[in-house]
């Protein structure tokens, strides 16, 4: 069941109204990436398995995007009223708000309506972890997109901590997928690999064929050269191999 709290998750404080930014917003409300289509997505996700923890992980997240919507809604809402009754009025008039009356909608940024096949959900627990990382990486490149562009202090604050609430989430999907040692292991089902399984087909010609990283490496992997050697060019000798380095904090 759902308890309803008439208070939102985390303040929300715009202090400048600014109907073109809320038109954007509305990316976080009725978009692809938006909190509706997470909500539903993990809500819906929770009925695909029976690990009662991981379920309860889901609904719970879910139930803490609903409480994302509903921050987002009202940042659309203040965005916009404000706007139409101060001096923002011709900048309101500019916006699909003149037309749909102020407050959020379920629409995106360009008045796309929300799609059912925003929610990302496939039945198996492991499929939909994987790709709830995604998700969570369109939500936060998303909302970096937004903190680029607030017109004020209360609006960033928000966002921020909307941004890195999903950063949080990424991280309980990953560790959940690690404790059913999934999070370095694609397969998952009952498929039977064949024996290209570490196979790296290599099908670039030209000195970048050469070009090695840990994902085309042994021995996590063996190259098959299906350029032929007369077409995979020089210039690029063995060693000068392209090195990999992830930067992390
Ligand atoms: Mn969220
Ligand atoms: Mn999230």
């Amino acid at each position: 069941m759902f308890i309803h709290r008439p208070d939102p998750i985390h303040q929300v404080r715009v202090d400048t109204p600014d109907p073109v930014f809320a038109e954007k917003r509305l990316e976080q409300f009725g978009g692809a990436t938006g909190e509706l289509s997470a909500a539903l997505t993990y809500f819906t996700q929770s009925f695909h398995t029976e690990d009662q923890g991981i379920r309860d992980m889901l609904q719970n997240i879910a139930t803490e995007e609903f409480g994302h919507l509903e921050m987002v809604a009202l940042m659309i809402e203040q965005h916009t009223k404000r706007a139409r009754q101060g001096a923002q009025e011709k900048a309101f008039n500019s916006t699909l708000f003149a037309m749909r009356g102020y407050g959020p909608h379920v629409m995106d940024s360009r008045g796309t309506t929300w799609d059912a096949r925003y929610v990302n959900e496939g039945g198996s627990v492991v499929r939909d972890l994987r790709a709830d990382i995604a998700a969570e990486a369109g939500a936060l490149a998303t909302y970096e997109a937004l903190i680029h562009q607030a017109p004020d202090d209360g609006s960033r604050e928000a966002l921020r901590h909307l941004a890195t609430r999903e950063v949080a989430h990424a991280r309980m999907f990953m560790k959940a997928l690690e404790a059913m040692n999934k999070l370095d292991d694609p397969i998952f089902g009952d498929l039977k690999p064949d024996d290209t399984v570490d196979v790296y087909f290599n099908l670039t010609a030209g000195p970048e064929a050469e070009r090695r990283g840990p994902w085309n490496s042994e021995p996590d992997f063996h190259i098959r050269d299906l350029v032929p050697q007369a077409q995979r060019g020089g210039g690029m000798g063995a060693g000068q191999h392209v090195r990999h380095s992830p930067s992390r904090k």
